[in-house]
């Protein structure tokens, strides 16, 4: 099995432009492993005229590319998920060593962002169109979908590779080109898979791949330039409406994935085991750095305690360390930054009167660690219950009737999902119609599937990644009016 020193050293540190793999014009950038601080190597750093060179591969390769054949896309993505899980552990290793988070999660992300090249080589051959009657009867009418264009992919750092292949595949399989601008903290995975991508026959220009410790100044160029059809995004709900202003002038298609506050509502009827056992998958997934995390609890008051105490008790006993020890549970969090938001979020709790029933504290020493934290009687005014943590802080309020338990769960300005535990299937069914969320687990903790449409409703943004939906985002409609 390959070191940590060799997976990093067989990382492409280069753009990726045309093709051909360069030197940024703006000198380097250091890659950081987020669980000792360390410098982990240095990558390119790009320029606003770099980022147009790889705009300027993208266009020039489009007209080739959409009169590639759909199977033939189809099979690029099949053999980059064939070698993506044969790479799984070194890819993975990668993962965990720029992101922090555990081995054992680094390769489920693997394997889920693997999923989206399979899921995208099936529907890469399944485009098509209509033919119908005029309801006049007066005519026929034709319909056909053609790729957008040259898009401009932006990924964050906290799933480096599901994120990216979550965008690329469609992109792949409806015959779009593309530039790709991965986050500064994690290229390295994008990188990587770029290399596949080339291994696997993706002619040169259809992907190319930009690095920048400046996105603001490198990106809003490209956004702005005419020869751009298209942004995919993301990240937070702040850069996201930056980008959509920036994106106004040039009236592109925008996917936007923003930020989430996921509820997670336990009702009096439900199977308490599972809700506990799934609220750990919903809140610790990624050290609570998603944006489909658990953000807040709601439970039923007649099972708070109970469920606070036992949820304490899990979340206390996981092992904090860094992702490349076989043993860890918790990596660290991404950064100073983040770990500071964290705690300030749960002093703010604690201040306005909730209790700390496990964690509560950063870790000292290297790194950028937290520990797990359970909150129990979180006040209603709690920035907590209102702000994104992304990280591993599972706040607890309580509440008593069915019509508090929605209230408080659409109580929010994002809606990308939400976790509903109850046994009553009137129930389930009455609480899911009326959340305001693009996505519901019920009965469960975890709902990402390279199969269904993710996304979400508010500001967690518009747009649906995966399912028969995810490839829509890449095609236009063309209706041609026959008179016959
Ligand atoms: P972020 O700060 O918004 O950054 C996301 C990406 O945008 C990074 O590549 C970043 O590059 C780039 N960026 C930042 N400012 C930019 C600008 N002015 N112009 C162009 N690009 C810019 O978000 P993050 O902290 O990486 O990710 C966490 C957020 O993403 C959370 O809110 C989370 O909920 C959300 N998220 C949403 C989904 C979803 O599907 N809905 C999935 C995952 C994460 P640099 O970092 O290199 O500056």
């Amino acid at each position: 099995m390959a070191t940590e020193q060799d997976v990093v050293a067989a990382a492409p540190k280069q753009l990726l432009v045309g093709g051909e793999w360069r030197d940024g014009s703006e000198g380097t950038l250091t890659v950081e492993d987020p669980s000792t601080g360390e410098p982990l190597c240095e990558i390119a750093n790009a320029s606003a005229d770099d980022a147009s060179a790889a705009l300027t591969a993208a266009s020039e390769a489009q007209a080739m590319w959409r009169n590639v054949a759909p199977r033939e896309r189809g099979e690029i993505l099949r053999r980059a998920y064939q070698l993506m899980v044969e790479r799984a552990d070194d890819l993975a290793l990668l993962l965990t060593l720029e992101m922090g988070k555990s081995l054992k999660e680094s390769k489920a992300e693997i394997t889920y962002a693997a999923e989206f090249f399979r899921w995208f080589s099936e529907e890469a051959v399944r485009i098509s169109g209509r033919y119908s009657n005029e309801p006049s009867g007066n005519g026929r009418l034709l319909t056909m979908k053609q790729p957008v264009g040259p898009c401009l992919l932006i990924t964050p750092w906290n799933f480096p590779a599901a994120m990216g292949t979550r965008k690329i595949g469609p992109a792949v399989a409806a015959g779009c080109t593309m530039v790709v601008k991965p986050a500064k903290q994690t290229p390295l995975t994008m990188l990587a898979l770029g290399k596949i991508l080339e291994e696997c026959g993706l002619p040169k220009g259809v992907l190319n791949i930009v690095t920048s410790s400046s996105s603001g100044t490198v990106m809003k160029p490209l956004i702005q330039d005419p020869r751009l059809r298209k942004l995919s995004f993301t990240g937070s709900t702040e850069v996201g409406r930056t980008l959509m202003e920036q994106a106004a002038p040039n009236l592109l298609r925008l996917s936007m994935e923003l930020g989430g506050n996921a509820p997670y509502i336990v009702f009096d009827d439900a199977d308490l085991d599972k809700a506990i056992e799934q609220a750990v998958i919903a809140k610790m997934r990624n050290m609570g750095e998603s944006c489909v995390a658990a953000n807040r609890f709601h439970v039923h008051e007649s099972l708070a305690e109970e469920f606070t105490r036992r949820l304490a008790d899990k979340l206390g006993s996981l092992k904090l360390g860094r992702g490349t020890d076989e043993t860890t549970d918790v990596g660290p969090l991404i950064d100073g930054d983040q770990r500071d938001k964290v705690a300030e979020l749960v002093d703010d709790a604690r201040d306005k009167g909730a209790t700390i029933v496990t964690g509560g504290s950063a870790r000292e020493g290297n790194g950028y660690f937290y520990s797990p934290t359970v909150l129990g009687d979180v006040p209603g005014d709690a920035r907590i219950l209102k702000e994104e943590v992304f990280g591993p802080v599972a706040p607890v309020a309580t509440f008593s009737t069915d019509d508090e338990a929605l209230a408080a769960a659409n109580d929010s300005e994002f809606g990308l999902v939400a976790y509903v535990f109850t046994e009553n299937f009137g129930r389930a069914m009455r609480i899911v119609e009326g959340l305001e969320s693009g996505m519901v687990g019920l009965n469960k903790g975890l709902v990402s599937n390279p199969s269904a449409p993710f996304g979400g409703v508010k500001q967690s943004g518009f747009g649906r990644e995966g399912g028969f939906e995810g490839i829509e985002e890449y095609l236009s409609p063309k209706y041609v009016g026959l008179d016959i």
